[in-house]
């Protein structure tokens, strides 16, 4: 299947000429700078990033390609930093591929539900059609209605693997015959993937032009609160989103704090074990629950588990004081709940909990 990258993006953004920040146009060693209209004499704070000599002054436009930043990731992911987009979360590279690949009223893309419910939202407010080809009830991709459904103005194929909020990864074989067969893009969402038996598709990148990885700081890294998703893809898909980005997409404080958090590879891993643990233990314990009636795979921080009369369970865990996801009126997922892996001690309250519910 041929790949051709002009054919797919939006003749308007093609044409485009892209905003050129003062520190782009200057490519030379420089001491003063006086191009940018800051305030050259200070922040009212400053930023204290463990491990840093000094503090981070605010003052100062951050490097709007974040390049020692993507140097980092670059060495633990293994993709070379071009290959690299950083958003805010990784809803930015969600809603930018819309913006570059789809024409509005025209265009359409596919998903596969029970999904991450983003990607729906993002063609919505772009005005871009959603196809929607349903997982076959033992949540995989369902091929044949895939290959009915795509058409000549289909642009994007979203697969979240593993899949919020089933908790399952896609068979592998099924994503590459996608790849193979699409000359859209395909975006493997990868926000999961750390706590997954599967690997990663990232070796793949050099192999499909048409392949786009999504991968986030919000899960396994424990920084959610931080906003920083990670888009790894061909160099010309990359350039475009960089094209339409906003010039200083990325704060200081987030590369900073990220640049950190990137020496903390041991304890990340350590994190994602215990979580491991956990899951196996609220496996166990949910399981043991009269009204439990299956608890569904789950490569992911997170149980699809399917109760009696979910929403009362739902309604009993809420007037504890504990949120779970009700998913019982989502389509494939009736009766189910989705439960965030907690603490030990989270995770003690909510089955103390389950455990007098009045079933
Ligand atoms: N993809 C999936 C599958 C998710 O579940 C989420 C968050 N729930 C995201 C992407 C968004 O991640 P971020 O915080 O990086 O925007």
């Amino acid at each position: 299947m041929e790949f051709t990258i002009e054919k797919l993006v939006r003749e308007n953004i093609r044409r485009m000429t892209p905003y050129s920040s003062a520190r782009h146009e200057f490519a030379g060693e420089a001491a003063i700078f006086l191009d940018a209209n800051e305030n050259s004499i200070d922040s009212p704070v400053h930023l204290v990033v463990t491990g840093k000599d000094s503090s981070l002054q605010l003052n100062r436009y951050p490097d709007p390609l974040q390049h020692e930043l993507k140097e980092k990731i670059s060495r633990v992911k293994g993709v070379p930093a071009e290959n690299i987009f950083l958003g805010n979360g990784s809803d930015e590279a969600i809603d930018l591929l819309f913006r570059i690949f789809c024409t509005p009223g025209k265009d359409n893309v596919i998903i596969f539900p029970p999904t991450y419910g983003m990607y729906e939202v993002c063609a919505e407010i772009n005005d871009i059609e959603v196809k929607k080809v349903p997982l076959l009830s033992n949540f995989q991709i369902n091929l044949e209605a895939l290959e009915q459904t795509i058409d000549q103005n289909t642009r994007l194929i979203f697969i979240c693997s593993p899949n919020n909020p089933t908790g399952n990864s896609m068979n592998r074989e099924d994503v590459e015959t996608i790849l193979n067969n699409f000359d859209g893009l395909v975006i493997v969402d990868e926000a999961y993937i750390n706590y997954a038996r599967q690997r990663s598709f990232i070796p793949e990148l050099t192999e499909y032009p048409n392949l786009v990885i999504l991968q986030t700081f919000s899960k396994a890294w424990g920084l959610a609160g931080l906003r920083l998703g990670m888009a790894f893809a061909g160099l010309p898909v990359i350039e475009y989103m960089n094209k339409v980005k906003y010039p200083y997409n990325i704060s200081t404080a987030t590369q900073q704090l990220a640049l950190a958090a990137l020496e903390m590879v041991p304890t990340v891993n350590n994190w994602i074990q215990a979580t491991e643990e956990q899951k196996s233990r609220l496996q166990k314990e949910l399981g043991a629950l009269s009204f439990t009636q299956h608890i569904y795979p789950s490569d992911a921080n997170f149980l699809l588990v399917k109760m009696k009369e979910a929403k009362k369970v739902y309604d009993y865990l809420s007037q504890k004081g504990i949120v779970v996801r009700d998913r019982s009126r989502v389509k494939l997922c009736e009766d189910c709940l989705r439960i965030t892996i907690g603490t030990i001690e989270e995770n003690n309250q909510l089955t103390d909990a389950l455990k007098n519910y009045p079933a």
